[in-house]
């Protein structure tokens, strides 16, 4: 490949992706992902599983104040979860902007939320606010020897 070292750490971000219980249960495992894969972007780690509630409220402690912190919590916690780090270019905006507003009713047809969602607390998906919260978060649900370290072949064909 003719990329330097260089140009490729532009495209070393990660994102912390995770379908909810309710994505689960309405069979949208697949949709999600593939939006993710078919994009370009580089799946680093997954997991399918149901963690217990005090995982979840470490993972959304920063919302502790909110009045919907314990019942979030709770449902986060009620059924398997898919997380999953996504790696690439500006992914963590990206994400956000594939994932939609965080109320369905206002996320523009097309997203994962506007293509699927009614109600806020059963919008199916999670995406990180940020590089410093996606930092967090996979340290939150992933031990470092579970992010795959690998090179994706569509090389040049995604990233000019
Ligand atoms: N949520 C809720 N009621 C609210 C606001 C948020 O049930 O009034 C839920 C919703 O599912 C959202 C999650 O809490 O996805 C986390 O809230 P946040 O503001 O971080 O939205 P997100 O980052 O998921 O878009
Ligand atoms: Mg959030």
């Amino acid at each position: 490949s003719r990329f330097t070292t260089e140009v490729m750490a532009g495209n070393q971000e990660r994102t912390f992706i995770m379908i909810k219980p309710d994505g689960v249960q309405r069979g949208l495992v697949g949709d999600i992902i593939q939006r993710f894969e078919k994009r370009g972007y580089k799946l680093v780690a997954m997991k399918f599983k149901q963690f217990d509630e005090a995982h979840l409220k470490q993972h959304y402690i920063d919302l502790a104040d909110k009045p919907f912190y314990p019942k979030l919590c709770k449902f986060m916690s009620s059924g398997p979860v898919v997380p999953m780090v996504w790696e690439g270019k500006d992914v963590v905006k990206m994400g956000r902007a594939m994932l939609g507003a965080t109320n369905p009713l206002q996320s523009n047809p097309g997203t994962i939320r506007g293509d699927f969602c009614i109600d806020l607390g059963r919008n199916i998906c999670h995406g990180s606010d940020s590089v410093d919260s996606a930092n967090k978060e996979i340290a939150l649900w992933f031990d470092k020897t579970e992010l795959a370290s690998w090179s994706m072949c569509t090389g040049d064909n995604v990233y000019e």
